[in-house]
């Protein structure tokens, strides 16, 4: 059994943001996390709207964070949590795949992940030439034709990053006006390899058994492509904690502005929370509050 002062479940800008902070603030720290720290920002080529910084990479800026908890003394542990239960006032049980851990309150920063576009072929053709991650998969598809779909920040982001790498990039959205930034909207109009295929759905993405050959919309019509790239939002990981902490429809974690949940002594931070701006400005200044709001939980049970 491993004992703390404040457990963070998850690893990413925020689990990170609040180890920092709590650490710093002379508490005892152990985050976990089932991959290897960074979150979604290991799957960020370009980030140059995180304040004070230009331009950086994800990967870079995951590496600084782990770094700054880590020097305040916070533990990273790489460990899958199973269940997390609380006993009592400022007394929790956390399960994992290795050690259990006693803590006096949680932080919950368990982020998000794609959602699935739900279209025929799109399952049995990853890693055939369907893609969640423009910078894992981008460079594969190198002077070739890519199919985006999705319209949010995401799909933006990443369509201009794959523009840079393949012949042609062609946006499929099933709305006629974007939700992403009009900053990113302006900047997809300088490409001029980028195509915009907007009001329709791909229902089916078509392959010849090891490669993907093509993108099929609701017409019928067929996108000829080596690639689709599918950004169509993400859900939140939050299904271990649904029995302990209240949830909107979509599963993220209710909190109001203190990062507090509906569990005393539990707190959520980024992209798992009901939040109305998924960034990692707002993941980091989330983990900070909740890391605030733990120190004044602990405090008050003495
Ligand atoms: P998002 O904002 O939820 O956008 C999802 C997009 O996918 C929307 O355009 C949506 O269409 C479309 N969509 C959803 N379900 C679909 C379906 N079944 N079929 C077809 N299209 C579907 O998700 P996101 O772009 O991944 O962004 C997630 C969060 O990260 C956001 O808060 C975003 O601001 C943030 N983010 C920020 C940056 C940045 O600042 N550079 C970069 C990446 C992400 P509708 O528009 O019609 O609903």
């Amino acid at each position: 059994m491993m004992k703390t002062d404040i457990l963070v479940i998850g690893a990413g800008p925020a689990g990170l943001s609040a180890a920092s902070y709590a650490a710093r603030a002379g508490y005892d720290v152990i985050a976990i996390d089932q991959l290897s720290p960074g979150g979604q920002l290991m799957l960020i080529d370009e980030i140059e709207n995180y304040p004070g910084l230009a331009l950086t990479n994800g990967y870079k800026l995951a590496e600084d964070m782990e770094r700054q908890a880590t020097s305040f003394g916070a533990k990273i542990e790489f460990m899958a949590l199973k269940s997390l239960e609380k006993k009592a006032e400022g007394h929790f049980i956390a399960i994992t795949d290795g050690d259990e851990i006693e803590a006096k309150a949680v932080i919950i920063a368990t982020g998000a992940d794609h959602r699935h576009l739900g279209a025929k072929g799109e399952e049995e053709n990853q890693g055939k030439g369907v893609s969640y991650c423009a910078t894992c998969d981008g460079p594969f598809f190198k002077g070739k034709d890519i199919v985006v779909v999705g319209g949010g920040d995401t799909a933006l982001t990443d369509a201009m990053y794959l523009a840079k790498i393949a012949k042609s990039v062609t946006i499929v959205h099933r709305r006629n006006e974007f939700r992403a930034q009009k900053a990113l909207q302006e900047k997809l109009k300088t490409l001029d390899n980028i195509n915009l295929a907007l009001s329709h759905n791909v229902v089916e993405i078509l392959s010849d058994g090891t490669h993907v050959t093509g993108a099929k919309l609701e017409n019928g019509e067929i996108l000829s492509c080596d690639a689709v790239f599918i950004f169509v939002g993400i859900v939140p990981n939050s299904t271990l904690f649904e029995n302990i902490v209240e949830t909107d429809n979509g599963g993220f974690i209710i909190t109001n502005g203190s990062m507090e949940t509906s569990l005393k002594g539990v707190f959520a931070a980024g992209d798992v929370r009901n939040t109305p701006f998924r960034q990692v400005a707002t993941a980091t200044a989330d983990g900070a509050i909740a890391a605030h709001s733990a120190d004044e939980y602990i405090s008050s049970l003495s």
